[in-house]
């Protein structure tokens, strides 16, 4: 993601300001392989699915040329998590790496001390931006209901991540950080 962008999104979030996701599937570009920047077709569940994980979004406005698009992305809210799941198409995009960057896909989990490493990531990343806890995060923090301070570090959710990132090392990190 554009630095600037991936910035404005972090302070949205640290400040509790819901965005809304338009171009959601770019022009309809990035649901082509010849006019995807990344090289690589996606579908439209992969593409919503993405936006929606990003931090402070809220909403995306699908755009639609036809009723058979509009029903395909209002399908999203019944698609199973498999569907969803856009973590193994932008690991193998041949135009892009995303290597050790969190995407917030989830394709780690399960965790078996049940942590949602997604989002114990999301708000240990919205934390090291600022260079403080802001509150937003830390009630988000406060509310999950299982802490970095309860993993074993036992490394199944770091085989699980297409896009290498060193989980054990971030979830300790997040259990200093946010003191459990
Ligand atoms: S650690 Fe890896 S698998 Fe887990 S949410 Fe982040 S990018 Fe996805
Ligand atoms: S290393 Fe920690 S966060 Fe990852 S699966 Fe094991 S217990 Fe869960």
């Amino acid at each position: 993601m554009d630095p600037q962008r991936q910035e404005l999104y972090e302070v949205c979030q640290r400040n509790g300001v819901g965005i809304t996701v338009m171009k959601a599937f770019g022009g309809g570009d990035l649901l082509s392989a010849e006019l995807s920047p990344a090289g690589k077709a996606l579908t439209p569940y992969q593409c919503i699915h993405y936006a929606l994980t990003r931090p402070a979004v809220a909403c995306v406005m699908a755009g639609a040329r036809s009723m058979e698009e509009l029903e395909a992305s209002i399908a999203y809210e019944t698609a199973g998590e498999e569907e969803k799941d856009y973590a193994a198409a932008f690991a193998s995009m041949p135009k892009i790496s995303w290597q050790g960057h969190c995407m917030y896909c989830g394709h780690c989990a399960p965790c078996p001390k049940e942590i949602d490493v997604a989002a114990v990531t999301k708000l240990l990343n919205l934390t090291k931006a600022q260079g403080s806890i802001p509150e937003t995060v830390r009630e988000h923090y406060g509310a999950l209901k299982h802490k970095a301070a309860e993993c074993a570090a036992c490394g199944a959710c770091e085989k699980r991540c297409p896009f290498g990132v060193p989980i054990v090392e971030n979830i300790k990190q997040a259990s200093r950080v946010f003191g459990a």
